[in-house]
């Protein structure tokens, strides 16, 4: 069912709550991922482009980053507090861990912000944004 929005600050937990359902955040109604992590270059429905410029993922890219620095910092915290392990059986079980976490974060940040840019476009008034 497509919920039908308000511009401006009202609109934002409607398009995060699209984006996190990974549907486009204008229309509600087309997929924003053809696979995994890969973005479609626009919506199938109503035509938003994702990507509008080069690098328009740099974002998500340092959000992934970042949360996946606050991931690992709470891996090793955990296995330094809760286990008595040695250098190399905490890298074993470690490394995995976090490199699983940021493979599973990725799209949830790419989709993360896929909203952040659209949000801003809306709460910017920009006229090509149409919030359905
Ligand atoms: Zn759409």
């Amino acid at each position: 069912m497509v919920e039908h929005v308000s511009p401006g600050a009202s609109a934002l937990p409607a398009v995060f709550r699209r984006v996190l359902r990974r549907r486009c955040p204008q229309c509600e109604r087309g997929p924003l991922f053809r696979s995994y992590a890969r973005l479609h270059p626009s919506c199938s429905e109503c035509g938003l482009v994702y990507r509008r410029e080069q690098g328009a993922q740099t974002g998500s890219m340092y959000l992934t980053a970042a949360v996946n620095q606050v991931f690992a910092a709470l891996v090793i915290g955990c296995i330094w507090i809760f286990f008595d392990w040695s250098v190399v059986r905490s890298l074993v079980v470690g490394v995995p861990l976090v490199a699983l976490f940021s493979v599973l974060f990725l799209p949830l940040s790419m989709a993360l912000w896929v909203g952040v840019e659209y949000a801003t476009d809306v709460g910017n008034r920009e006229d090509w944004t149409q919030l359905r």
